[in-house]
């Protein structure tokens, strides 16, 4: 079966942020570089960027603005609004569903964003995590965060100047407790996970040495999100807009660090009596359903299952009966001097 895997880059800050530094000038140039498709800017409380008509196709990437409804805690990724979504009167972010509510009542969807942030005490970044599990409504979780997971490798000044300088070497993959979450979320129900870059181009000072921590061109390699489509994309912006909100929505996507190798290609798939089933789907087991995994390259194969690794295996490509029920999801690491580091997760399958 043929999909078309486009790479995009969720969660971003351009110079419509206050804390923002690039224009979106820079920042296409950047995906013009990186072979970047589409790009989900995510600017803190407004939709500055659609009104100045950035939204759409500019050049050959897909531009969608949404917005991050940023208070102190309980960030949320807004996109399919508007208008912009505010959080007046709650600072704190006490009340999340509120938000989450009014992002639904304008026929919009949104993201948990970052939710097992712990920042860098010694690069004075607070903790930006998600607090209240009581929340419905979201569409989707942020699950493996670049600055997350990579804020969390600065513990002291040696291990902050290779941060700085190999960072894809100190990205250790999505959180555990993220992880456990997100596999407990979708026993009870689906919940899709996505990767997310945030990247604000911040300007940092090292050592008594100020310097942009991330141009955009250098970020674009880290943590895409790629979406998987039955057809390509058409080049209208509004259709391919829906269809990339659709694949996501339906989970139809897995998350990459494509520093080392690009993962475009990934596949993860089950076949039963003829009829294939992608990441987000659900089937009926009768008797003789097939999972497989390809990659582009050799790498360690995971597949968990409804929580627990029930498969490893180090090859291209896996191809294994399915015998029993549950939600099954890839994970794959590659080996880079001398390490397996993470590399793909898909969303899960789910057999009942
Ligand atoms: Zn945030
Ligand atoms: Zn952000």
């Amino acid at each position: 079966m043929k999909f078309y895997d486009y790479a995009g880059i969720i969660h971003m800050h351009s110079s419509f942020s206050f804390d923002g530094h690039a224009t979106m000038e820079q920042i296409l140039s950047a995906t013009r570089k990186t072979g970047i498709d589409f790009l989900m800017l995510t600017d803190h409380d407004h939709l500055q960027a659609r009104r100045e008509g950035w939204e759409g196709w500019q050049d050959k990437t897909l531009v969608v603005v949404g917005e991050e409804i940023a208070p102190r805690f309980n960030h949320y990724l807004a996109f399919a609004i508007q208008e912009p979504v505010s959080y007046d009167g709650d600072p704190q972010g006490k009340n999340p569903q509120k938000y989450i509510d009014d992002v639904n009542k304008q026929g919009g969807f949104g993201i948990i964003a970052h939710p097992d942030h712990e920042g860098t005490e010694m690069f004075h970044v607070k903790h930006y995590c998600w607090n209240d599990w009581n929340v419905s409504g979201y569409a989707a979780v942020g699950i493996w965060d670049f600055m997350t997971d990579w804020q969390k490798s600065l513990r002291g000044y040696c291990s902050g100047l290779l941060g700085f300088l190999f960072p894809a070497y100190l990205l250790k993959g999505p959180r555990r407790v993220t992880l456990e979450r997100w596999d407990a979320l979708n026993q009870i129900g689906k919940t899709v996970g996505i990767g997310e870059l945030d990247n604000h181009a911040s300007i940092k000072k090292f050592l008594g040495i100020r310097f942009v921590a991330f141009p955009f061109e250098r970020a674009f390699r880290f943590i895409r999100t790629h979406v998987l489509l039955d057809q390509p994309f058409c080049g209208d912006s509004r259709q391919d807009i829906d269809r990339l909100f659709q694949a996501l929505l339906s989970g139809r996507c897995y998350f990459a660090l494509d520093y080392f190798v690009p993962s475009r290609g990934f596949q993860f798939i089950i076949e039963q009596d003829g009829q294939v089933f992608s990441q987000g789907e659900r089937l009926k087991l009768s008797g003789s359903a097939r999972l497989s995994v390809s990659c582009p390259v050799s790498a360690q194969i995971r597949i968990i299952r409804n929580g627990r690794e029930v498969h490893r295996t180090a090859a291209e490509r896996l191809s294994l009966p399915v015998e029993q029920t549950g939600v099954y999801r890839a994970e794959v690491f590659l080996k880079k001097m001398g390490k397996f580091r993470p590399w793909i997760f898909s969303n899960p399958i789910f057999i009942t």
